[in-house]
């Protein structure tokens, strides 16, 4: 894949904000979390004792804030500190990691990195702090698609992601089997990091108690049509029926608001409505390129926000994909 469709991802995600009020809008499903820090490009909620999300605003009042772009958050224990995602920049990192000891004493001990995408991922070298570096955490497939797609080709500076320059990180630590989830003990919490799949071909998830967070990833877009680009939308399906038939408190998503499981339920609906009339026009042989055009989202399913058009292009081309191969 060329280095402009990976980049889309981040590109497609910071326009759609672009489009969204800049005032906050109450979402129903959003779970009550008191925000504790306001940036430009982000807000930090508390959904817990010791347990932070972030959620990224990109664009507001029509300028663009790409330190962060992608959500994430901080799970704390007595012993250490997780950090969900490497962010678009390592000023976004770095941002973290600072906050991280302001709320928490300590600098992250750990990173994990839910997919290969460069928003979650060319921010990461901005966590090492001279001997105060963190273990970064991925799967291994995950590790092979960054050195393949950011790594070997890295962004050559379109102004809207990842600059040009950017000091690249690989993760350090390894999950090698793509089936066993993994438990890191921070000290009196636990951390879960479950593998899954569907928006990339590995995806993680972050899961903790007390109370139950999930961390998505971009397996989760809410209230924004999700980006196809590297996805396997029947796995995607799959997950995501998996994920909210866990009943977690909150679910972060890898962009937009909190939310509770119910809100899911328009989430996976907008994936089965999407993927029925993309399976529909590869059963009649219309091309991808073409079916997506007549495509509308039912108002039955709420507000999204179509990022650009293209945007269920990429749904029914991976649909397409999927079908082809079989
Ligand atoms: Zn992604």
């Amino acid at each position: 894949m060329h280095r402009r469709d990976f980049l889309t991802c981040g590109a497609y995600a910071a326009l759609a904000f672009a489009f969204a009020p800049s005032a906050r809008r109450v979402i129903a499903g959003e779970p009550a979390a008191d925000t504790v820090v306001t940036k430009d490009f982000a807000r930090v909620q508390k959904v817990g004792e010791g347990l932070w999300s972030v959620v990224s605003t990109p664009m507001r009042d029509g300028k663009f804030f790409p330190t962060t772009i992608c959500n994430g958050g901080l799970v704390a224990g007595k012993e250490g500190v997780l950090a969900v995602e490497g962010f678009n920049t390592p000023e976004g990192a770095a941002w973290l990691s600072d906050l991280s000891v302001e709320l928490t004493g300590r600098r992250p001990t750990h990173v994990v990195l839910t997919h290969f995408h460069a928003d979650h991922s060319a921010g990461l070298a901005g966590y090492p702090r001279g001997a105060e570096a963190p273990a970064i955490v991925a799967t291994k497939e995950t590790r092979r698609l960054l050195l393949e797609k950011l790594h070997k080709d890295p962004p050559a500076g379109e102004g809207e992601f990842a600059k040009a320059g950017t000091k690249l990180l690989l993760p350090d630590t390894i999950l090698v089997d793509p089936a066993k989830p993994v438990s890191i003990d921070l000290g009196g919490r636990t951390a879960r990091l479950v593998p899954r799949g569907g928006h990339t071909p590995s995806d993680l998830t972050v899961e903790v108690d007390g109370p139950r967070v999930l961390f998505a990833g971009d397996l989760y877009f809410n209230g924004f049509f999700p980006y196809f680009g590297d996805a396997i939308p029947s796995r995607l399906a799959e997950t995501v029926a998996a994920i909210r038939k866990e009943d977690h408190a909150v679910y972060v998503p890898g962009h937009g608001p909190l939310s509770d499981a119910a809100q899911l339920a328009p989430y996976a609906a907008l994936l089965e409505d999407v993927g029925a009339a993309a399976r529909r026009a590869v059963e009649k042989g219309t091309p991808a390129g073409e079916a997506w055009k007549s495509y509308a989202i039912p108002e039955s399913l709420g507000a999204w926000t179509l990022f650009r058009p293209e945007f269920a292009k990429f749904a029914f081309e991976a649909w397409e994909r999927e079908l082809r191969a079989k």
